[in-house]
This record gives C-alpha cells, structure tokens and sequence, in this order.
C-alpha cells in the first residue's frame, strides 16, 4: 500500500487549499478527486480575503492576479424596507479601491483549475478521475482511503490524515455523524446563464447585484463583460413545479422581479456548452455535530454550508482549509498532541460559520415587513425552536458573544442584531447610496473580522493578534501563520 502523510479527498478550493498548504511544510500529500477538470460548479462570487488572504499564504495569487476575472468591489442589494438598490463597498470609501478592497468574480471550473495546479506546484500529487470510496480505519483511527481509479481499478493508499473536502456531496462525511439541517434556511435555487445582460453604472459593473422579490430573491454576477450568472433561490415548498418546468419557471420568476427582468430585457440565455441547462441545487444549510476524529477531518460543504446570499461558501471553505492545514502541520511538524491541535480547528471554525450563520439570520430579517410566503418563514419569531437549539448548541461557548446561552436568549440577540442592521440601512439610503454604517453594525463587523486577520497576516507576514489565544484556554497562531503554538505563560503580577 502507498504511504502518505496526508490524503485530501475532492481538489475543489477547500481541498486543494488545505492541500498545498501542508505539502509546503514538507509533508507527502496526495489529493483524489473524482472529476477531471476544469468541472463545472457553483459559487462563484468570492470574498476579499479568500482571494488577498489565504490565496496569497498558498501562492495561487500568481496565478489568479492575471487570469482575467471580473473585479467584485463589492455588493449592490434591493433588499430590506427601501425600494432604491444600496450598494455596500468592501473599501473604506465607496469611491476609491485600496490594494486589497476587491474581490472576484469567478467562472469555477477556471478558478478550481488554477488553485488545483497551484497545489500540484507546491508538491501535491494530484489523481484526477479517482473517486474515492471509503475511509479505512485502524481501531477508532482513520488511517487511509479506498478509491477507484478512471480504469475502474479499486486502490487502497494509508495517511496519517484524511481530510473530506468532497463538497456537498461527500460520500464519507457520514464517519462523523450525521448532518444536521436549518429549517431557516431550507432554500431551492434555480441557476442559469445569459449573454449579453446589463450591467451595473461603474464604478461598480463588477459587483454582484442581488435583487428580493416576493417568492425569494435573485442573484446576478458579472462573470465577465459578456457573461452572467443568474440565480433564484426560493422557498424549497416550489420544488414541484421548479422541477417540473425549470425553464418556464425561470421566465416566471424572472417576470415576478422588475430590476431583474430589466437587466436581462436584452439579454439571451446560454443554451449550449457547460452553461446550457438551468440547474437546480437544494441550498439547504446544514452543519455537523463534529468536525473531526482522529486521523478524520472535514472541511468546506463537507462539514457545513450556509445559506449564499453572502458568498461566503468558497471563504467559510478555504478558511477552514487553512485552520486544518495549521492543525495538520502542528502535529507533524512539530508533535503537538493531536486533540489540542484539533480543538483548536473546530472551535475556530464552529465560531466562523456561526458569525456567518448569525449575521444572515438577521440580513434576512432586514424583510420583516413582508407578508409573502418566503419572507414570512424567515421571520426570526416565526423562527422553530429546535433549530435555535441545535444553533445554540454550535456555537455554545465559542460564539461571539458569549453571554448567548439559550433558545430566547439568541432570539434576543438575533432580533436586535436585525434592528441596528435596519437602522443603519435606513440611514444609507438617505444619505450617499453606500452602505458604510452597515458594515460597522456589530454583527456585519464581526463576521468580517477574521477574514481582514488573515488578510494582514499574508500581505504584511505577521498576524497583529498571533499573541493572543481567540479562547481563554486555546492556542495561538504561529508567526509564520502555517501552524499553532501554546501561548507563553501569563506573567503573574508582582506581589509586594
Ligand atoms: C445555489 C448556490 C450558490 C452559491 N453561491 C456562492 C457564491 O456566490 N459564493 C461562494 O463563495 N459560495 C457560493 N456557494 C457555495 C459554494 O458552492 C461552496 O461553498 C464551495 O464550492 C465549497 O467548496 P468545497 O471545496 O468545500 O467543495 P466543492 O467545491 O464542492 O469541491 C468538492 C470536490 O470534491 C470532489 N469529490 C466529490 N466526491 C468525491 C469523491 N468521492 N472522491 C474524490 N473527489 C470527490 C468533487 O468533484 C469536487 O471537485 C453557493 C452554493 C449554492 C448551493
């Protein structure tokens, strides 16, 4: 049987992150994936710090920074009680771009192809047309994968790690436990392509537009000056008569939203090549009761997924890459228990999907005026119990605010977290157009905290809070960002 360090199963951006992340330490990395790219998938407006941050610690920034994608300087929303479009910036000023206030919009199979070469740059072997089967065990431990090779030979390979970076529709993740579903969040998206649509007054052509209407709302990217992608996501009770017709049910939709049907009045749908057919995908969030066993760990869709309105899906995947690389690299770098190192990855991010998970609920919330069937079931006091308990239980003690212990309590929370986000939308839109009291509302500052963190830590090599444990008990972030360390012991007061 081959032997390595660490196997990754699936080369999409989680895998191919966490990848070459821990193949730059040294370690022998294999990563299978099942397709052979470029592939067609979904998700393809980024965040700044995927793209400043962690693309940068990895090194696909060389690949990425000339291949073309559309500028995404931030986002145009008709969302909340203003009928007028608001735009928010992921710059100080909406009217000025600095180095790294950008991110892109991206064709996936394009973008998943280059950070698949790059990690084959860093020393990955890579086995595209491999779908992987099952993990192999030694007691309690994961020590391995069974996989099928394009000839349709099964082979066996042993590793220290396995990592499950197989998307949404891992085959493995069920080792650990089953996935548990949002109700608030049970979501349908119907998706397709056209040519020739409008585009936004510059300077913000390349932002993504996300328009609510009655049944749900729609998102349009710009994925480049001819292309754009264009989705619906409603409520998963239309599944039906989605299904049934995906094509006269996109007309119809597209008819029920007045900006949307106005960008695309001169538009014509891609009908043939990889962006043809209209495509439906339950956008269903879901999480796992845990992230990791030993020798086990999950990463990206494969361990939770929440709602896109916010693109956070390709962040929330390589960010978790990077926490598991860390862990990987402290283990086999430098011995570090193996529990600790682990606790670490699933604290850190547990406390990133619910920042996210939680400044949703309240972006949805920003519609409570809204009768319709959708945005009535995504009122936070329409909101069932049991899903704020399973929410309370994810977040537990690593939330942001950790006085947040019950069911009422996180209604509380989430219900002022929606008025303060309201009321500074109102001010908004009164005054410039732009969204900057927004994104200082806590709940938007804090799910965006993180991602600036990572962003200095590769432009400028240090990570201005490496010196202070994110838990009272935890780790902290070695200088070189690549692992953890133990903090150095409190200094004890002088006693007189
Ligand atoms: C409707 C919708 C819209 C979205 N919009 C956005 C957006 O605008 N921005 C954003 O950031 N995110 C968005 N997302 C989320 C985004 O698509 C995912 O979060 C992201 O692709 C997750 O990356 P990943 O690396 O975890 O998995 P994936 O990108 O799914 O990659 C997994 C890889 O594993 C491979 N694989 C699967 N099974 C096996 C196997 N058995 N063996 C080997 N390989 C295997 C697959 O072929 C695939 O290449 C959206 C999601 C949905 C549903």
């Amino acid at each position: 049987m081959e032997e390595f360090d660490i196997v990754v199963v699936g080369g999409g951006p989680g895998g191919s992150t966490v990848a070459a992340l821990v193949a730059m330490q040294g370690h022998r990395t294999l990563l299978l994936e099942k397709e052979r790219f470029p592939r067609y998938q979904i998700g393809e407006s980024l965040l700044p710090s995927t793209v400043h941050g962690i693309c940068r610690l990895t090194g696909a920034w060389d690949l990425l920074k000339d291949a073309g994608f559309t500028k995404k300087r931030g986002g145009t929303f008709r969302w909340g009680s203003s009928p007028q479009p608001w735009t928010f910036s992921f710059s100080i000023s909406p009217k000025m771009a600095g180095q790294t206030s950008y991110a892109f919009q991206v064709e996936r199979m394009k973008f998943d192809h280059l950070l698949l070469q790059n990690a084959e740059r860093k020393g990955v072997v890579v086995r595209q047309a491999c779908s992987v089967t099952d993990v192999l065990f030694d007691g309690e431990r994961a020590c391995g994968v069974e996989y099928t090779a394009e000839d349709g030979r099964p082979h066996r390979v042993s590793a220290k790690f396995v990592v499950d970076a197989s998307g949404n529709g891992s085959r493995i993740h069920g080792h650990l436990g089953e996935r548990q579903y949002s109700e608030f969040f049970r979501n349908l998206a119907l998706f397709g392509y056209f040519k020739n649509g409008k585009r936004l007054p510059e300077p913000n052509s390349g932002n993504i537009l996300s328009a609510a209407f009655d049944s749900g709302w729609f998102w349009y990217i710009p994925l480049t000056p001819e292309l754009t992608s264009v989705g619906a996501v409603v409520n998963h009770e239309l599944a039906e008569k989605i299904q049934g017709d995906p094509e006269k049910a996109l007309l119809s939709l597209i008819e029920e939203c007045p900006l949307i049907a106005d960008y695309l009045s001169e538009a014509e749908r891609v009908t043939e090549g990889p962006y043809g057919r209209l495509r439906v995908r339950k956008d269903y969030s879901y999480h796992h009761a845990n992230f990791w066993r030993p020798g086990l760990v999950l990463i990206g869709d494969a361990a939770c997924f929440v709602d896109p309105v916010f693109s956070s899906g390709v962040h929330l995947a390589t960010y978790s890459a990077l926490l598991a690389a860390r862990s990987i690299n402290s283990v086999l770098t430098h011995g570090m228990e193996e529990s600790a190192a682990f606790a670490e990855f699933e604290r850190r991010y547990r406390r990133e999907y619910g920042l996210f998970y939680e400044f949703l609920v309240t972006f949805y919330d920003m519609h409570r005026s809204e009768d319709s069937y959708f945005w009535s079931a995504k009122k936070i006091t329409a909101n069932e119990m049991p899903e704020l308990e399973s929410f309370v239980e994810l977040v537990g003690g690593v939330a942001a605010k950790e006085q947040m212990v019950t069911p009422a309590d996180a209604v509380q929370r989430l219900k002022d977290s929606s008025a303060e986000f309201t009321e500074a939308l109102e001010q908004v839109v009164d005054d410039e157009g732009n969204m900057l009291p927004l994104l200082k509302s806590s709940v938007a500052g804090q799910a965006l905290r993180e991602s600036s963190q990572i962003q200095a830590q590769a432009l400028y090599g240090v990570d201005s809070e490496s010196e202070v444990p994110l838990f009272p008990d935890g780790l902290i972030v070695s200088p070189d960002g690549m692992s953890w360390s133990y903090p150095a012991p409190a200094q004890q007061a002088p006693t007189a």
